[in-house]
């Protein structure tokens, strides 16, 4: 039967609507709105009922928590719902734009309100208007007044609860206008109801209210409670159709793919193993038993790592690289700068310099692995070689930049693909590896391992990474030093700190002096960077050995001043971010940052992870002008725990910037948040995955599966529930 609606009636059908109902229902339908006021919401990208009732109210008024007039206080923040009394412009001097006096009551009291360079209120607040004000009173001359507070006009609306909406300027839709059409619109809605498209046994499980009822609260509570179930039914069932989406991604990558049965034990990773001058932290033994499991089995892995700064994430690499080259096929690992392709190329090379691999061919019976460098800067017969020899198999290990998917690059036979995000999130490079491994002569897809420094919460992870498995490394090897981090911004405290590098570099360790990040422009960043460098020479570092790296050097300059630091010919290195990812000198024992305010949670975790690497006690200094510390810089100086660096981040910050970092599925979270809703996410991560292990394409779901296709089709091409 079809339940899709007519455009003339509701009623022609009586299956509960759906989403993609509302969808296809014009808001011309609903009373008061006529072309006009339909083009002016499709400019606010609402261009359905569906859109409609998904705009959601940002906040509520409780009637019965309003101030009055009288309980105003100066300098508190308070709310009132009053009516205009009068409004008037006064022209002002100058350039300004004009000032409007209002006057607002509350049948008791009035209260004058001062707006400032908003000339239109005086039209928009007519006398007799109900508008909800939120401000704080100030004294003027006496009496208290507000000045610019936020103002909604509520109008007539009945109820105890009113809903505020997002209100346009621009397209002159006030919250009263929504509210009044989202009334008509559930009130139209109302007697075909809602389709409850999550099986019910979920629904029951949680206790989670009806759809419909919670379409109907979430604009029109009654109460607190109401619209908190309201929130929670609708959130869930938000981010149950991220993790479906996710999940069964997953599963279906799983299942159309072919993949490489390494074999994991064998003599090239015991001779590994067994070489490895240290333990295995606890953490490194458990992610690497995660990765062989996976590997070992045809299906391919597609594993995220994450482990904080100096985890040891590169052992893992190379260990489930091994598995790859140990049955005679290649692997590569793909980082986002040379500068760390340099360093993973040193750390591996140095890593597996004592291993050999039979070779039947050789009179030997073996020989030694071949590890190749593929950046930008191999050029001429080095790059011919190494491409000769990915493309006939006698690499066995690649290490590179993004010039390892190049066109000009063909594998052999790539059975593991590591690719080091650290925090630049690159998904669509992710894939185009993958897909260089599917062009090679086994055509199989090749495990996966994403690396990430970023420690990101575990909400956001399943959110972020949803497709992905993930292993975490949590714990740092042992005999490292805490880094003793301090804030510092008098000219004294300034003068102390490099009175006591001077001491340190005199024994003999190294620091680093990272610029001020200049976002906005790499020049004047560089230009910085110099004269910091020039500073120090002249100054607080004279007689010492100072290099300076910044992102306009030539690779070729780069790699020198890294390998003189590396060496410990250069004492002090200056450096703009570019030295933020992977850099391991285990001697350099001090970090300054310079103007570390403009630096966020994240960045400035990372540039210190490049201290504390060694034996030796470190300390790090965030360097900042202003006569306050930041709450991000006392959250450094507080914790070096990724993770709770990471949770502190995403509260601080709201969860915006951890979305934005990725593609599909993440903006589908209106309501639902990261940060409030970490059981819910879990729910439905749980519920999905137990969905999409007995139904993988939805069809016991149809409706559910439509509901998806409809919220995700137009940005995910390739999607998944078309059976
Ligand atoms: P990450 O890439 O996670 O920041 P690295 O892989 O660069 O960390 O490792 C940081 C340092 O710790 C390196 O010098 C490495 O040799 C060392 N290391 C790694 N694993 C161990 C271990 N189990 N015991 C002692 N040192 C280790
Ligand atoms: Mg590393």
């Amino acid at each position: 039967m079809d339940n899709r609606c007519t455009p003339t009636s509701l009623a022609l059908s009586s299956e509960p609507l759906t989403l993609r109902d509302l969808d296809q229902l014009g808001l011309e339908r609903i009373k008061g709105i006529g072309p006009k006021t339909v083009t002016a919401l499709e400019s606010l990208e609402i261009r359905s009922v569906l859109d409609l009732l998904e705009t959601y109210p940002r906040r509520y008024i409780d009637r019965t928590n309003m101030a009055t007039i009288a309980e105003l206080e100066e300098g508190v923040p308070s709310l009132l719902v009053v009516t205009v009394t009068s409004s008037k412009l006064i022209p002002t001097r100058g350039r300004g734009r004009g000032m409007v006096k209002v006057v607002v009551s509350d049948g008791r009291r009035s209260l004058p309100l001062t707006f400032f360079n908003q000339a239109w209120r005086e039209k928009q607040l007519q006398p007799g208007l109900e508008v909800a004000v939120f401000g704080k009173a100030d004294l003027y001359n006496g009496t208290l007044q507000m000045t610019n507070p936020v103002v909604d006009l509520v109008g007539n609306q009945t109820g105890r609860i009113l809903p505020i909406y997002p209100q346009s300027e621009k397209s002159r839709i006030t919250t009263k206008d929504l509210g009044t059409w989202i009334e008509d619109a559930l009130n139209k809605c109302a007697p075909r109801g809602f389709a409850d498209t999550v099986p019910a046994d979920l629904v029951a499980k949680h206790q989670f209210i009806a759809r419909g009822e919670a379409m109907r609260n979430i604009h029109v509570p009654d109460s607190a409670e109401a619209h908190a179930a309201a929130r929670r039914r609708l959130a869930f069932d938000e981010v149950l159709r991220v993790q479906l989406m996710l999940v069964g991604r997953k599963a279906q990558w799983e299942r159309d793919s072919a993949g490489f049965s390494h074999e994991i034990s064998g003599h090239l990773i015991d001779g590994f193993m067994k070489a490895l001058p240290f333990p295995l932290t606890g953490a490194q033994k458990r992610t690497i038993a995660e990765i062989y499991k996976d590997v070992s089995s045809a299906t391919p892995m597609h594993r995220l790592l994450q482990g904080d700064v100096g985890s040891g994430k590169t052992l893992v690499a190379v260990a489930t690289m091994l598995a790859a080259v140990q049955g005679g096929h290649q692997a590569a690992i793909m980082a986002p700068t040379e500068v760390l392709a340099d360093q993973h190329a040193i750390g591996i090379r140095s890593l597996l310099a004592s291993l050999k691999i039979s070779d039947e061919s050789n009179l030997f019976g073996d020989r030694q692995l071949r590890i190749e460098l593929l950046t930008n800067k191999v050029t001429g017969e080095q790059r011919k070689s190494v491409l000769a020899g990915l493309a006939d198999g006698s690499v066995d290990i690649a290490i590179g930049t993004h010039a390892l998917i190049q066109d000009s690059v063909s594998f052999h036979s790539l059975g593991v693909v590591v690719v080091d995000e650290q925090h630049r999130f690159g998904v669509e490079q992710r894939s185009r590896l993958r897909d260089k491994a599917q062009e090679s002569e086994a055509g199989l897809m090749p495990d996966v391992l994403v690396m990430t420094a970023t420690p990101i919460p575990r909400t956001a992870a399943m959110t972020v990474y949803g497709d992905l498995d993930v292993s975490v490394l949590d714990e740092l090897p042992p005999g490292r030093t805490p880094i003793s981090t301090s804030w510092v911004n008098t000219p004294v405290d300034i003068e102390t700190m490099w009175s006591n590098i001077r001491e340190r570099l005199a024994a003999g360790e190294q620091a680093y002096v990272v610029c001020p990040l200049i976002e906005e422009s790499e020049k004047l960043e560089v230009a910085s960077a110099q004269e910091t460098y020039d500073q120090l020479m002249e100054q607080d570092l004279r007689g010492f050995t100072v290099g300076l790296l910044h992102g306009r050097m030539s690779s070729a300059d780069k790699e020198s001043v890294m390998a003189s630091f590396r060496s410990g010919a250069t004492q002090v290195l200056v450096a703009t971010t570019v030295i933020e990812v992977g850099v391991d000198v285990p001697n350099a024992t001090s970090m300054v940052i310079l103007d570390a305010n403009r630096f966020g949670i994240a960045q400035l975790h990372q540039l210190r992870g490049r201290v504390g690497r060694g034996k030796l006690a470190s300390q790090c200094y965030l360097v900042t002008q202003s006569g306050e510390p930041s709450p991000r810089i006392e959250a450094l100086v507080a914790s070096t725990d990724g993770f709770v660096l990471a949770e502190e981040d995403l509260k601080l910050r709201g969860e915006g910037t951890i979305m934005s970092v990725n593609q599909k599925g993440q903006s589908d979270l209106t309501l639902a948040s990261l940060q409030r809703d970490l059981e819910l996410i879990q729910w439905a991560r749980d519920a999905a995955t137990e969905i999409i292990a007995a139904d993988p394409t939805l069809s016991s779901l149809p409706l559910l599966r439509d509901e998806l296709d409809l919220v995700f089709s137009d940005r995910d091409e390739e999607f998944l529930f078309k059976s």
